[in-house]
């Protein structure tokens, strides 16, 4: 994790992201002194901890690959749980062998005494071998067999991996297909994080929430690249795989990589009902948009978005700093959500969204609990099919 970033003076709505391999969304952080006295920064304070542990939080979208004792005196400060994430990325030493990432993980999910739970993967790269589908298919029914209750997809579908004629393949693949249809047959959970923000697409801007992400991973911006890859082509393809699997839960990560474009996520989410989002990494998007568009979609779609962060704890993280990172990021999530309470992000004064308990609680807990059943482990959880 290089998170880099100077909490100063005021609150920043910073997006985590585990920039290592994950998207985005590093907003350049300007703190400006705030406007009045009612502007909170940093960790928890006593009475917000006390808040936040009320909603017993879940965070459906975390890389936590390292065991230590620190980490996991953290998860019980916060009555935290974790959906813990795989992902392959051939450009990271840290993550490009599933083998070894599947250990570290599911030694996380056994030492946190059942605040973690694991979200597998299969390794795309081996896409053009031979046996390929039947493979993939036989490691996530071993990682099932041990409790993963979720597999994620990642965007080096779509944005990295061609086929034999130098195509990018697409997550509606045919080789895919009956891969889904084993989750939807185990019950599991889809994470399906496809795409990346617009601002991968588009010049460079110092403004974008997301400037200094492409700038440390040109590999993933798509602006100027002689054959890039097409958003709406890679959302295309999610789109079928969702309606071609209607059995299979989807949970879009990063609001299904539709940020900037809410109607367009308010009517994927009319058209299937077997598909959700995550917030991970996308709160300011949520934030910087009209408070009162924003408020009406939360509202409306109450039931189908789910908390999450991209926080991550990599083999080689300091662990002091990433669990203040990780506080810190629930701290100010939490201030957007639960307060109206005016906050400052970059440079423009934003006013926390005061969501209503009732709607908190499914954003916290309810709907990672419906969405992705086994969560909490043992019989805490709900089941929920689409
Ligand atoms: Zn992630």
């Amino acid at each position: 994790m290089v998170k880099t970033i100077a909490f100063s003076v005021v609150v920043i709505l910073g997006l985590s992201a585990c920039n290592s391999h994950q998207p985005p969304n590093r907003p350049s952080q300007t703190a400006s002194a705030p406007a009045g006295g009612n502007v909170a920064s940093g960790g928890f304070s006593n009475r917000e901890l006390q808040q936040f542990t009320a909603l017993d939080p879940i965070d459906t979208h975390t890389h936590a690959y390292r065991s230590d004792p620190a980490f996991f005196a953290m998860l019980t400060r916060l009555n935290l749980h974790i959906l813990d994430i795989e992902l392959v990325d051939d450009r990271s030493p840290e993550l490009k062998n599933l083998a070894a990432e599947t250990k570290a993980a599911w030694q996380v999910v056994r030492n946190s005494d059942g605040r973690a739970a694991l979200c597998t993967t299969f390794d795309p790269f081996k896409f053009r071998e031979p046996g390929f589908t039947r493979t993939a298919i036989a490691g996530l029914n071993q990682q099932f067999a041990q409790g993963a209750i979720a597999v994620k997809i990642w965007k080096n579908i779509g944005m990295e991996i061609k086929d034999a004629k130098g195509n990018y393949i697409q997550a509606d693949n045919p080789l895919f297909e009956p891969i889904y249809r084993d989750i939807a047959k185990h019950n599991k959970t889809l994470i399906a994080h496809l795409a990346d923000p617009n601002s991968s697409w588009a010049p460079p801007n110092p403004a974008s929430p997301d400037y200094s992400y492409y700038k440390e991973h040109p590999e993933w911006y798509m602006y100027g690249k002689a054959h890039p890859a097409s958003k709406q082509q890679i959302l295309r393809a999610r789109d079928h795989l969702v309606q071609e699997n209607p059995k299979l839960r989807v949970v879009g990560a990063h609001l299904g990589s539709l940020e900037a474009d809410i109607p367009q996520l308010a009517s994927d989410l009319d058209r299937f009902p077997n598909f959700a989002v995550d917030v991970a990494a996308r709160v300011p998007y949520l934030m910087l948009q009209p408070r009162a568009a924003m408020l009406a979609f939360i509202t409306k779609y109450q039931d189908r978005l789910i908390y999450a962060t991209d926080n991550d704890f990599l083999p080689k993280s300091n662990t002091a700093s990433t669990v203040k990172d990780w506080e810190e990021t629930y701290a100010r999530d939490r201030r957007c959500f639960a307060t109206g309470d005016s906050l400052i992000y970059n440079g423009q004064k934003v006013q926390g969204l005061a969501l209503p308990p009732e709607i908190l609680h499914k954003l916290y807990h309810d709907n990672a609990v419906r969405w992705f059943p086994g969560i909490l482990g043992g019989s805490q959880n709900g089941k929920v099919s689409p």
